[in-house]
């Protein structure tokens, strides 16, 4: 499989984790993301298993991530006013950082500042809620071959021993085939293996458990404080960004950048190659791109900007309708455009 089918094929492991996590215990309410991690590791998909109550009150701070800096004082900002100082712990850097930060935060409405002579006080506006039950891993390969295989085995062996995740799996394809076993007995024995057939798209059932993870959070429960903050951080950008987000590095406004349905996901097409681009290669400089031409942005579309920024709203308001779906804030008839860029039906499926 090339590269450009591995990036396809990631997005309909998110796709089908967003409709089936989990695939060996049963449905559990997640957030879905893909290429986060840490400096020293990048996983391919992230699944972010949360408490429903809990992350409906983090929808309370916003649609967007709140970063490490911002959620230092979010987190820690006390219930009555006091100055910051007093209040927030020790950062570990200069306080002026956290001043700036606080400001940041106080524009973003996540927290109240007032002055006090020439000190700055800060107060919460409400409690930053514990919504993160579990983060979980999955490193996705298609076609798994001995150098995949040994390359992967590294990395999720770092995984094992790092255990910053609390799950692990392999996600690979079958497409009725066995899979091979032998390279499957690389792997550490704790990560799971997924075996998905997505050759008629993607559905509720197209995953199946080869192997089952265990669980990698340490004894006890208990991690340190770096690295709760470090999973904190993940489930922030997991939030914030979706797996969606695909079009913010490709070229939704070449004419030939178009939406294909694979069952119930929707993938990208490039129209001009007939196949699913790359966003290295979906960019201003792919030899066939070619702006939409102004008049398209007269037809009608859903807003201003022509079938791009269509395309662009219809991927946000889906990732807005699986919060909506997680927080019991499901509202009918949010659809937009449809599975290719020419339609305006409403669509809650994919
Ligand atoms: S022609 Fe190039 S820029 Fe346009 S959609 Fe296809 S890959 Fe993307």
């Amino acid at each position: 499989m090339t590269p450009d089918a591995e990036f396809g094929y990631e997005l309909l492991v998110c796709r089908y984790a967003e409709l089936a996590w989990h695939p060996g215990d049963g449905p559990r309410p997640v957030i879905v993301s893909r290429q986060l991690g840490t400096r020293e590791r990048r996983w391919d998909t992230v699944v972010i298993e949360v408490d429903p109550a809990a992350f409906a009150a983090r929808r309370a701070f916003g649609d967007r991530a709140i970063g490490s800096d911002l959620l230092h004082v979010v987190r820690n900002a006390p219930a009555e006013w006091a100055w910051y100082r007093d209040a927030l712990p020790d950062p570990g850097y200069p306080w002026r950082y956290v001043r700036e930060a606080i400001h940041r935060a106080a524009d973003r409405n996540l927290i109240e500042t007032r002055r006090n002579g020439n000190r700055i006080q800060t107060r919460r506006k409400r409690p930053y809620p514990d919504w993160v039950r579990r983060i979980v891993a999955v490193e996705n390969k298609p076609d798994l071959d001995r150098s995949a295989a040994d390359r992967l085995a590294d990395q999720l062996s770092h995984d094992v021993e790092t255990s910053l995740a609390d799950e692990a799996w392999l996600a690979t394809e079958t497409t009725g085939d066995r899979i091979e076993r032998a390279l499957l007995r690389e792997m550490p024995v704790e990560v799971g293996v997924l075996a998905t057939d997505f050759s008629d798209g993607v559905d509720g059932a197209s995953g199946d458990v080869a192997w089952h993870p265990s669980d990698l959070s340490p004894a006890g429960g208990d991690r340190d404080p770096d690295a709760e903050t470090r999973r904190l951080e993940i489930a922030e950008r997991a939030y914030g960004k979706g797996w969606r987000s695909f079009h913010d590095t490709m070229r939704p406004d070449c004419r030939h950048f178009e939406l294909r349905r694979e069952g119930r996901a929707l993938v990208p097409n490039c129209a001009a190659k007939s196949t699913l681009p790359t966003a290295r290669e979906c960019s201003g400089s792919c030899p066939q791109f070619s702006p939409e031409p102004p008049q398209w942005r007269t037809r009608g579309w859903p807003i201003g900007g022509g079938p791009g920024k269509g395309i662009q709203w219809l991927l946000d308001r889906r990732r807005e309708r699986e919060r909506d779906g997680i927080s019991g804030d499901d509202a009918v008839g949010r659809g937009g455009a449809g599975g290719d860029r020419g339609s305006a039906e409403p669509d809650r499926d994919a």
